[in-house]
């Protein structure tokens, strides 16, 4: 069968999954948690071709929670749901649920038992309070928690099926793989599909020249379905396709990707995680060149995932020259490199009091005797693929946005510079 054709057939009126992802606590309301929950859960259900259409937050609110239940309950086909389990008054999601479910809470001798058992041999004393979370909703099944005290639920009909998990990450992440995964499996096989994201990456054109290069495909294409993400010097292009194993995906995806690859000719950079920083190290390795690195617009933040990736023999000198503010932290980022084949220094003028800077000295010696080895090793164009950023006037006064661009502009021009070159012999 053709690609096409097996798309087609992936796909035929299948109706999806629909779920929801309801992140509970207060701490989230005040954004001194980031809800990395609901991306993740999101992700996770995304790769099996379920169609996440709600997002909901609540506090710790009662009233507010039992409300968010019932409605993502009434809506979604699946709820996943996370916090409010632990065993304080500020847990309410056991509370939330009987009375979405008219319930009460019933007492699980056997789960106490657990609980006790689980803090006992981590040295914790059973308190009261831990005893509040044996009490689970009338109607609801214990989901297996061997990683946390937090017992973890789930409530299923003919259905729907809510699943009940704690905030911490990793109890809900193996939660998800270890009982989420196959229960959806069992209750939802024949509409579940392996979905597959495949970003392609393009140095140099925006968004807009993208769209018009492959607008055609964008507005023709069903499965894969076709998504642009802008950046500073890098479109993305996130080609999503369906099927109902691996293979099956990777085959109904593979005929588009390759004609995008052919369109967007020589701007084209790799895929996933072929980044043009990777891909400029791959560049230097195969033409036998040296990097002379000189970062001094961004902190480190363009020249640190070359460094974090360049091998030795492809690396003159790497020379970051930093706001005298942020030194340590920047010097931090770098310590594990050779100091005279990375070096970082400050800018004196722009400490708060340049006299107060003692280190003039010597910061000045580590800058000209790597500037002397960059431009030394530089004489040779053919060895070295010297890039020097954007003006040094810029270092600690630009915004992040502007370092981010800074640092994206050094990475394309170096990206384009070794394209033009040819590869050795
Ligand atoms: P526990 O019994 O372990 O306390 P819980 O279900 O009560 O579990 P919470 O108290 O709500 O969970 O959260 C525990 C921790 O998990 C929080 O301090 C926070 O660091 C993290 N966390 C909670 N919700 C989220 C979220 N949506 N995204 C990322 N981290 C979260």
């Amino acid at each position: 069968m053709s690609p096409k054709a097996e798309a087609r057939d992936a796909e035929p009126n299948r109706i999806p999954v629909t779920a929801a992802v309801l992140s509970t606590g207060s701490e989230l309301m005040l954004g001194q948690t980031v809800d990395t929950n609901s991306a993740w859960i999101s992700a996770f259900l995304s790769e099996r071709g379920v169609s996440v259409t709600r997002h909901v937050s609540v506090g710790d609110d009662l009233p507010r929670l039992t409300e968010a239940v019932a409605d993502c309950f009434a809506r979604c086909e699946i709820t996943l749901v996370t916090g409010g389990l632990g065993p304080t008054e500020d847990d309410l999601t056991r509370l939330a649920v009987s009375r979405t479910l008219n319930s009460s809470l019933v007492f699980q001798p056997l789960l106490a038992e657990e609980i006790d058992r689980h803090m006992t041999t981590r040295g914790y004393k059973f308190s009261d309070n831990n005893l509040r979370q044996a009490w689970l909703p009338g109607g609801s099944r214990l989901v297996p928690n061997p990683w946390g005290t937090a017992p973890a639920f789930a409530v299923e009909n003919d259905e729907r099926l809510m699943v009940f998990m704690p905030g911490v990450p990793q109890e809900m992440k193996n939660i998800m793989r270890s009982w989420v995964a196959p229960n959806l499996e069992r209750k939802y096989s024949s509409r579940l599909r392996v979905r597959l994201t495949t970003v392609l990456r393009v140095a140099g054109l925006g968004e807009s020249r993208v769209d018009e290069i492959i607008g055609h495909i964008i507005r023709d294409s069903s499965n894969p379905t076709l998504g642009l993400l802008a950046g500073p010097y890098e479109t993305r292009i996130l080609v999503t396709a369906e099927g109902k194993t691996r293979e099956e995906t990777e085959r109904i995806g593979a005929p588009t990707i390759e004609e995008i690859i052919s369109l967007i000719g020589d701007n084209y950079v790799g895929r996933d995680g072929e980044t043009m920083v990777s891909t400029s190290v791959k560049m230097l390795q195969d033409r036998g060149l040296k990097l002379g690195l000189i970062d001094c617009v961004t902190g480190g933040q363009a020249a640190e995932p070359f460094l974090k990736i360049l091998p030795k023999e492809n690396l003159a000198a790497a020379l970051v020259v930093s706001p005298a503010q942020i030194k340590t932290e920047v010097e931090r980022l770098f310590v594990q490199f050779d100091a005279d084949l990375v070096g970082v220094v400050s800018r004196p003028e722009l400490t708060e009091s340049s006299a107060a800077s003692t280190d003039e000295d010597e910061e000045f010696s580590v800058r000209s005797q790597l500037f002397q080895k960059i431009e030394g090793e530089a004489k040779d164009e053919t060895e070295v693929a010297k890039e020097i950023a954007v003006a040094d006037r810029l270092v600690g006064r630009a915004s992040v946005q502007a370092k981010t661009r800074a640092g994206a502009f050094m990475t394309w021009q170096l990206w384009t510079f070794l394209k033009s070159l040819s590869p050795k012999g």
